[in-house]
């Protein structure tokens, strides 16, 4: 599915599709209006655009020819959008459909076309196979292009909504999924490999906004892991929109669980605390949820009788929507997010420093709460939060809205 440039017309005008969120009959205003929004934060710096509701679609209008494409690709990255067309607006009259299929496949190269009449509305004094037969022998005037209904080159849609005619000659796919924000807001335990930005990615496309945390390994190691994780974030910010990134240096805590407890439980024990840390931030930004990279077996800390020792430090529920991937599976996921070329690059890993030489692959809960009494876990906390760094990460596009200004 693309767009010939050729076909967008002089006053654009894009209608965007959204299934999954249609289904939810109860809730379809909360989603809709979530949806509006976002798609509105992208489009601040427009001029004139616009976006309407009408009908089980949004309608951007009022955008100039030349950042049409400009806001098809950051439409592209909006979850919940199924597809978004571009193309021309007049009233649901015959010579109107007419005249708007003409101009809109006029500089177009095409042997064979099919129009694709769809209806709203009943109401109207024609059919959709009047439409079909109508608006195709007018394009066929112009074209002398043959109908071929079942694999055409060229495929007109025009859509009768509301009184109005929206006539396209494509579509571009968006992302699916759900609204960012409309499921609640996790907490993203954000490491900088490939894992953690594609598990975050994928809670994002089923709506939550999320608010990142990663832990470095400062002043002991460089600060190439903060690097990456700001710039892993701007590339999430792209679909997210404007996102928090906290971060917590972790070497001292790493210090003292490797010198206080036993070797075998210290990576247990290093996740049971950063657990925690997303717990205090989750309480403070009302997040609902904590979200790792984790994948069952990927490593030793990956087993079930681990996850849960983790898990036992939680407050919330964990989500690991890479739970079932497949390594390849995730660098291919994060080749199409734009994540991978930076997840591929060297950092230290907070954790080498202190890596154990043997690790527990089956740790029993209560031997990790045993081996934790010697910890002085408040205290420990206090110290995590107390430097603890939040910034705001913006994607490219972002105009704060006038009234946060
Ligand atoms: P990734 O590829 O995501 O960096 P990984 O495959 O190296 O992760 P682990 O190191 O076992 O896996 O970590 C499992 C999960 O724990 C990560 O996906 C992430 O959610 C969380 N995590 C681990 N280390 C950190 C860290 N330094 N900062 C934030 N979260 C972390
Ligand atoms: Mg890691």
């Amino acid at each position: 599915m693309t767009i010939p440039p050729n076909a967008i017309p002089q006053k654009p005008v894009l209608i965007i599709h959204f299934h999954e969120i249609a289904l939810k009959r109860g809730n379809q205003a909360y989603f809709e209006n979530i949806l509006k929004r976002n798609i509105a934060q992208r489009l601040r710096d427009i001029p004139g655009a616009r976006v309407r509701h009408m009908r089980n679609r949004l309608v951007v209008r009022g955008l100039r020819r030349e950042d049409a494409a400009t806001v098809m690709a950051r439409l592209q990255k909006v979850f919940g959008i199924v597809n978004i067309s571009v193309g021309a607006e007049v009233d649901a009259e015959m010579e109107a459909m007419k005249a708007a299929a003409q101009a809109l496949v006029q500089s177009l190269i095409f042997e064979s076309f099919a129009v694709r009449p769809k209806r709203a509305e009943k109401r109207y004094p024609f059919t959709s196979q009047d439409i079909g037969r109508e608006v195709g022998s007018a394009v066929w005037e112009v074209s002398h292009a043959r109908v071929d209904l079942t694999n055409p080159e060229l495929e007109v849609f025009v859509e009768v909504v509301q009184g109005r005619a929206y006539l396209f000659a494509g579509k571009v796919p968006g992302p699916g999924g759900l609204p960012v924000s409309s499921s609640g807001r996790g907490v993203a335990l954000f490491s900088v490999g490939f894992d953690a930005p594609v598990a975050a990615w994928r809670m994002m496309k089923r709506g939550l906004s999320l608010h990142l945390v990663h832990f470095h390994g400062q002043p002991q190691t460089d600060d190439a892991s903060v690097r990456k994780a700001r710039a892993l974030a701007k590339v999430l910010a792209e679909w997210h929109g404007r996102i928090k990134l906290t971060l917590i240096a972790f070497s001292q805590a790493q210090e003292i669980i490797s010198v206080a407890c036993p070797e075998r439980y210290r990576t247990i024990l290093y996740r049971r605390m950063m657990m925690r840390v997303a717990n205090k931030l989750a309480w403070k930004h009302r997040a609902r949820a904590l979200v790792t990279g984790e994948s069952l077996g990927q490593v030793a800390s990956q087993t079930l009788p681990n996850m849960a020792a983790i898990e036992d430090a939680a407050a919330f529920p964990v989500l690991r929507p890479l739970i079932a991937f497949d390594k390849q599976e995730i660098i291919a996921e994060a080749q199409h997010i734009g994540t991978h070329d930076i997840s591929i690059l060297p950092h230290d890993e907070a954790c080498i420093l202190f890596q154990p030489r043997r690790v527990e692959t089956a740790a029993k809960i209560e031997d990790v709460r045993a081996a934790e009494e010697a910890l002085d876990i408040p205290w420990m906390l206090d110290q995590l939060m107390k430097d603890a760094e939040t910034e705001v990460i913006y994607p490219d596009w972002w105009v704060d809205d006038v009234d946060n200004r």
